[in-house]
């Protein structure tokens, strides 16, 4: 079975953007469809001041 993540985009001033699998903690230049290192696919991207509102966004989502 294979679990699901996403990127945490973290921006930096002199240098190109990385992107951090949330499951492992991965560090890939470029975001790819599965995390490199731990294999869990990825449902995108998100900066990493956005998660919480994302949660809660998510939270309303299943109540549904
Ligand atoms: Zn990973």
């Amino acid at each position: 079975m294979k679990k699901s993540a996403r990127w945490i985009v973290h921006t930096h001033v002199f240098r190109g953007d990385e992107y951090e699998c949330s499951a492992c903690g991965e560090v890939v230049s470029k975001p790819k469809k599965s995390c490199p290192n731990c294999g869990a696919v990825m449902k995108g991207s998100k900066s990493d001041l956005g998660w919480v509102d994302e949660l809660e966004a998510l939270d309303a989502f299943l109540d549904d």
